[in-house]
Parts: C-alpha cells; structure tokens; sequence
C-alpha cells in the first residue's frame, strides 16, 4: 500500500482528498470535530517535510448548486485551531480563483477549497471537473475514508491525472490496515458483533464474513427474524418476515463453513417502545403477544461476554439493544465492557458503522478499543467484501 510515508513532499503541493463533512450548530460552529483532528497526522507530516496542503472535501448534501449554509468557510477557524496553522481559504473549488490560490501558496501553508459539491460534476464523477481539481497539486493524496466507497470526482477520478504520484494519507490507509486486520490477517479466535435494527441492511457483511471469522454474535432488533425463521414466538418484536428463509440459510452456511452464529437467549421486553414502558424479562423464543424484545437479557449478556473474553480479534458493528433508550443500553454497555476487557488484555477490536460508533462514543468506551472507523457506509461496503472507488483509484 503506498502512503504519503513513500513520498517526500518538500517543495511540493499536495492536494488532499479530506472527509470534513462536519456537523454545524445553528451558528455555524463545528459541534463534533473528530473528522478534521483525523485528517491531522496526514496535513502535519506534509508540513514537517517542506510541502504545502491544498485540502479539499464536501460538506452536506448541496445538490450541485452553491448553498451559503454548507460553505467550507464556516469550518476554517476549527481547521486552523486544531492544526495549529492559520489556514487559508478560496470561495472556489475550480478555476482561475482557486488556481491562483494554489500558486501563491508557500511551504509550510494550507489552502481550504470551497464545497465539492457545490458542483453537480463533483458527485457525477465528471472527468473535465476532476481535470480541473487535478490543476491545484503535485501530488495527489487520499485520506477521505467517509467517502472512500463515492466515485466521485474528487475521490476516485481524480486520480488518473497523477500516475505514480497519488497515494493513501494516514487515516484512510490505517482504516484498510484496521479492516484488514479482521478479516484476512487476524489473530484467532475472530469474533464479529452485529447489532442493530434490520438482517436486510447487514446481510451483505453476514454473507461475506462467515468462514473468515470464528464467531458472529447477533443482537439487536434482527435478533427476531432469526428466532421466528427457528419457529420462536416473538410477540411484537421487530421483524422482516420476507427474510426468515434467508435467516435459516445464513444459520444452515454458517455450519457449513465453520462458524459458529450466537443468537440471546434472553430478551428486555417492553409493553411499548418507550423508556418507560413497563418491562420483564424473557426467553428470546417465549415473548408474549403485545411485548417487544428492546434489549438483551441478563443471560444473554454473561454468555456473549464469555465469548468476547476468549476472542483475539474483535469487530463490532451495531447495538445489541435500543441504546438511545436509558433502560434498554444495558446489553451494548456491557458487550463494550467486554470488548474493552479484551482489548486491554491484548486482543485487536475495531468499532464501526454508524450507531456503533455513537454508542461507543456515548458511553465512552472511545479509547478502550484499538480503533474506531471514521467511516459508516465505507466500512459497511468493505466488510461486504467491495471494492471501493476510492481505494481502488490509487492501488491501481
Ligand atoms: P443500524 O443502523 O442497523 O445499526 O441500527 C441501529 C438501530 O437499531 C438503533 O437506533 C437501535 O435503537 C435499533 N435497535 C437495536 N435493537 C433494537 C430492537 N430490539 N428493536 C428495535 N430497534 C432496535
């Protein structure tokens, strides 16, 4: 894999691909920085070696048209404080205005691009408009995991226009080591996590990882589908009974290729989905009509910790329970325990994909894993086993 460590940069202009898609409060203020602190290594190590950063990212959805609430400028103050650089910006992303910006740009400066979406061409995949982008460095650098999985423009196209001189920043290419880690080059046993509402949405990741990994554990609302396809009686959980063939086919591969699916065996159930519905807890198979499985039950909890004791490698994806509720976090609290259990006892776990990563950072369970992926739809598509557009562009 080649990263911006094979390359030196004095004298030399990178123009890096960043993810600072960032939310803003109603001021416009940067309210969770995470993406742009991740893109620092990268920014600081061009710096260090004599070279200067033309950084270029999208913010929201713009749709192809310029959209004064998704400016690039409300960011630049937060890019400048965390990177210790007073950073400059152009309200362009193309053409003569930010051309000129990039030249006059000096060793040691950084230059944010306005939106790339404020261009249609951006998310179309345009070559004429990446060939223009592709005008404002010498070397071109991608460390936007986020949208690693987008041929866009910016992110894939791109670069064609810098044969051998393109590579990974540091953020996108520890999150492929990170992946890479799980799935192909992981120390046994391998125990993948997946929590969260609907089999429909991970189906592709169950297909992919079973006979790479040693244990798949189930929680969350897909839990239901796999105990009703088993014949359980699952009151009014959540259910998705166009896949209850599919569950029973995921359980009958598993076997097959050698991994071993870990289903609760016990639920929280609900008289309502509610934070202050009455509650009780039960067999997963034994729900009565009218209750609602929320979280995983008590038995359930010791019996996926013991597992996830035992586990080298970890991957976690999705909650075990509806965690936004204070009284069904209980099964995604305790699994993080386990996890960052295992971890401090030397065992690799990587969090990831969407709500995975809100509830680890809600219970601060952040620093007590080995990594958590900056990217949601990103991981998701890598762990499916694809090939994503933006990584393929610079390997190939
Ligand atoms: P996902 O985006 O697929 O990872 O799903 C995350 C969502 O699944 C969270 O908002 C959880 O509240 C929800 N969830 C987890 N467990 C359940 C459950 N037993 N019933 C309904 N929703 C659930």
């Amino acid at each position: 894999m080649i990263t911006i460590k094979d390359f030196n940069f004095k004298d030399k202009k990178a123009l890096i691909r960043v993810d600072f898609n960032v939310p803003l409060n109603d001021d416009f203020q940067v309210t969770d920085p995470t993406r742009i602190t991740a893109a620092k290594p990268t920014i600081t190590k061009i710096l260090e070696d004599g070279g200067s950063c033309v950084l270029m990212s999208h913010l929201g959805r713009p749709k192809g048209m310029v959209d004064p609430k998704l400016s690039l400028s409300h960011i630049v103050q937060s890019v400048s404080d965390i990177l210790g650089v007073k950073v400059k910006f152009v309200e362009d992303c193309i053409g003569e205005k930010a051309i000129e910006a990039s030249n006059n740009l000096k060793p040691g400066e950084v230059l944010l691009l306005e939106n790339l979406r404020f261009y249609k061409e951006e998310a179309a995949g345009d070559k004429e408009f990446a060939k223009k982008l592709a005008q404002l460095g010498d070397i071109y650098v991608n460390d936007a995991f986020g949208t690693a999985h987008r041929a866009h423009a910016s992110t894939a196209i791109i670069a064609q226009f810098f044969e051998n001189k393109k590579c990974f920043g540091l953020l996108l290419a520890t999150e492929i080591e990170s992946i890479e880690k799980v799935l192909n080059d992981s120390e046994k046993p391998v125990t993948a996590i997946l929590g969260g509402a609907k089999v429909s949405s991970k189906i592709g990741i169950i297909k992919n990882i079973l006979g790479k990994v040693d244990h798949i554990i189930i929680g969350g609302g897909m839990t239901f589908t796999f105990i009703k396809a088993q014949g359980g009686s699952i009151g009014d959980s959540l259910v998705e009974d166009d896949k209850l063939n599919l569950a029973i086919e995921i359980l009958n591969e598993a076997k097959s290729k050698g991994t071993k699916i870990h289903l609760p065996i016990d639920a929280i159930v609900a008289d309502a989905f509610d934070n202050s519905a009455n509650t009780q807890v039960v067999p997963i198979d034994q729900i009565p009509t009218g209750w609602m499985g929320l979280d995983v039950g008590p038995k359930t909890n010791v019996g996926f910790s013991f597992i996830i004791a035992q586990s080298k490698t970890i991957l976690w994806n999705g909650p075990l329970g509806v965690f936004e509720m204070k009284n069904f976090a209980k099964g995604t609290i305790e699994l993080g325990n386990a996890i960052a259990d295992a971890t401090a006892e030397g065992a690799f776990s990587l969090v990831g994909g969407g709500d995975s990563v809100a509830a680890v950072k809600q219970f601060s369970f952040e620093h007590k894993v080995s990594y958590v992926s900056t990217g949601g739809g990103a991981m998701l598509e890598m762990l499916e086993g694809k090939t994503l557009p933006g990584i393929d562009a610079i390997m190939n």
